[in-house]
């Protein structure tokens, strides 16, 4: 294990760990960062603790939200073309940048699942991130959701 220097939002605080990715992992977890109904990401300047400060990086850590609850216990993530659209053979899966988008919804309560492998991070511009997001259900769901009753 070695010492690092983590700091982000002005706050620094020295943190056991085996690497500066895990270090900055750490620091975010034993923060208070609220979740957001979406990801987004803290950058965290880590260096090592008997190092000049000058030789760290910054290390990005993503903030997922929680997964709503389920109003039947668990969530059914599934893709039903008529309800998430896209091309039959891929339901759900839309390209676009250099990634793609996967909406899945729940078969037991009609909640969206939105998971982006392209996001931006609107801080610096940084593209090709991975985000989850979660919309509430809508008619068009809660009557698949009926009708697979
Ligand atoms: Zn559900």
């Amino acid at each position: 294990m070695e010492k690092w220097i983590c700091r982000a939002d002005g706050y620094e605080e020295s943190i056991s760990a085996a690497s500066a990715r895990e270090a900055a992992e750490e620091y975010i977890a034993s923060g208070s960062y609220p979740e957001e109904s979406e990801t987004y990401w803290i950058s965290v300047y880590v260096h090592p603790t008997d190092a000049d400060p000058e030789d760290g990086d910054f290390y990005k850590v993503a903030i997922d939200p929680d997964e709503p609850s389920c109003d039947m216990g668990d969530h059914d993530w599934q893709s039903p073309h008529e309800v998430v659209g896209g091309l039959e053979e891929n339901p759900g899966v839309f390209a676009y940048g250099g990634g793609a988008k996967k909406i899945t919804v729940c078969a037991n309560c009609g909640m969206y699942r939105i998971w982006d492998g392209w996001a931006t991070d609107p801080e610096d511009g940084e593209q090709g991130l991975e985000s989850v997001s979660y919309r509430d259900a809508d008619e068009k769901s809660e009557s698949w959701v009926n009708a697979t009753k």
